[in-house]
């Protein structure tokens, strides 16, 4: 019950505890250390002396360990996604999805900590290179912060941590409060797969309390966030020259121009829309579908949303589970209600149930109103009829955020013309903007965020390119 910091290898005790409940029934499930100061100095100086320990680590070596978590993961994945139903309120089947992705995601991170290179550089190209030889390499930047958010803590966490210890780096983690017991437990399985001591270290504590001390310390060279605007723009504003990636939100939206099957489409946007009751950063929030489509749309949609399953994250039936904090449901419900009262209709849904607020879809929603411009994060989808194609793109584009987008259309010529007009990090053809893989470069433009994710990729942000010349 009584959790322990990780530090430079060892459980230590807190100073201080406090409460965490499970948003389902409100239970208490654990009492989880809130680090002080000197924890976190001890977090960063572990990991600034371990730093020379990681670098020093062969690419088989660490590609080893990182097989190593995959597999004790595989062993432990029931284990694991109850974790995600107790802390998270997610539904038994999405926390067992999301333990598959996390085992390939450090399998990615295995496979790609064997191919970090650099490359020949042509030098004598240049009229003053003449008689000389140039090759990059990649190195570990050092120490990396990664903090996280609380929907995905798993696999987004794998996403910082294995390209990052595939790179040869070391990390100090700081999970969301809401979902420290799953950080704890990959630092266990890290533990036991033989990761050396210091290299990964787990504070606990309220984000605003210790993260100034993370994004401000000169030692840490990189921040790497997952998480809101206002803490993300936060961070970048107070970490200096480090590196910094951000992953943020965004009001997804997906273009429902000429379909094949439309009950398949309805069907897919209602997992889109409701998946971990659209606590997902590219959850479908936005639909816009042709004038002629859309009545038969609504409908089929509709449909779909009222066969999901409401109710308690540990049945296997459950789709949808309560929202993260009481505090969200009531956000919620005020951007409906703010909706209504400007014209909206609610075509299902609309109300709560207990801590869960059940699947809503609004149609004839304004531009302006909060819950098509603003961040839901909640289980609300907006459909609205689009007349021309350049109108269904400016409504895209008609965002502060630009993650990915979705675009349903039989017409080639749209489907490239989407892909050069969408403002967004990915444009995804014939399905719902929520498709991620996590070999992809994932990451958005405007206010979704800077740099991207996908192991690869985020390995090239986690390194320093190095350049050599040789006079021959
Ligand atoms: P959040 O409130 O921004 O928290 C994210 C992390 O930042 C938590 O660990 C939090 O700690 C910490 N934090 C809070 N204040 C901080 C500060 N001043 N300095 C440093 N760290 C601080 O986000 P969330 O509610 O957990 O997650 C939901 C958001 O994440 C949504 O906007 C969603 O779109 C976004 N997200 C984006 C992606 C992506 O890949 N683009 C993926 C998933 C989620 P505490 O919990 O202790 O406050």
């Amino acid at each position: 019950m009584k959790k322990k910091l990780f530090i430079n290898g060892k459980w230590i005790e807190g100073k201080e505890y406090e409460e965490l409940r499970s948003p389902y029934d409100q239970q208490v499930i654990a009492q989880i250390p809130l680090a002080d100061k000197q924890e976190v100095e001890e977090a960063i100086s572990s990991a600034h002396r371990a730093a020379k320990v990681m670098r020093e680590l062969t690419p088989l070596e660490r590609s080893e360990i990182l097989e190593k978590v995959s597999d004790l993961i595989k062993e432990r994945a029931e284990e694991c996604a109850m974790i995600l139903v107790s802390e998270n309120a997610k539904p038994l089947k999405a926390a067992r999805a999301e333990i598959a992705r996390t085992i390939e995601t450090y399998k990615f991170a295995a496979e790609e900590a064997k191919r970090i290179h650099g490359e020949t550089v042509p030098v004598d190209a240049a009229k003053n290179g003449k008689g000389r030889f140039g090759f990059t390499k990649r190195e570990p930047l050092g120490v990396i912060a990664a903090i996280t958010p609380f929907n995905f803590p798993f696999n987004l966490t794998a996403h910082k941590l294995g390209p990052a210890f595939a790179a040869g780096n070391t990390v100090v983690l700081k999970p969301a409060s809401q979902t420290p017991l799953s950080a704890f437990m990959t630092a266990k399985i890290f533990e036991e797969a033989g990761l050396p001591a210091g290299a990964l270290n787990v504070i606990t504590g309220k984000g605003r309390t210790i993260g100034d001390q993370l994004v401000t310390d000169a030692r840490i060279k990189m921040v790497t966030f997952t998480g809101s605007v206002p803490v993300g723009l936060g961070i970048k504003e107070k970490a200096g020259l480090k590196r910094v990636t951000l992953e943020l939100g965004s009001n997804a939206a997906v273009i429902i121009d000429s379909v094949d099957d439309l009950d398949a489409v309805a069907a897919r946007c209602a997992e889109g829309a409701f998946n971990f009751a659209g606590q997902v950063c590219i959850s479908v929030q936005r639909i816009y579908v042709k004038e002629e489509l859309f009545e038969e749309f609504v409908e089929k949609m509709a449909n779909h949303t009222k066969e999901l399953v409401l109710g308690d994250p540990k049945s296997e039936e459950t789709d949808i589970s309560a929202l993260i904090h009481p505090a969200e449901t009531d956000r919620i419900e005020s951007w409906i209600k703010e909706s209504v009262e400007g014209g909206a209709t609610i075509i299902c849904g609309g109300k709560r149930e207990g801590t869960v607020f059940q699947p809503t879809i609004l149609v004839n929603v304004k531009e302006t109103d909060s819950i098509s411009c603003k961040e839901a994060f909640g289980p609300v989808v907006t459909v609205n009829p689009f007349k021309t194609w350049d109108e269904a793109i400016r409504l895209v584009n008609k965002s502060e955020y630009g993650l990915q987008a979705g675009v349903y259309t039989t017409n080639i010529q749209k489907a490239f013309q989407a892909v050069d007009r969408l403002e967004v990090g990915g444009v995804i053809i014939n399905d719902i903007p929520s498709f991620r893989v996590d070999n992809m470069p994932y990451g958005g433009v405007k206010n979704s965020g800077v740099g991207k994710e996908g192991v690869k990729y985020s390995v090239e942000e986690m390194t320093e390119v190095k350049f050599v010349a040789f006079k021959l």
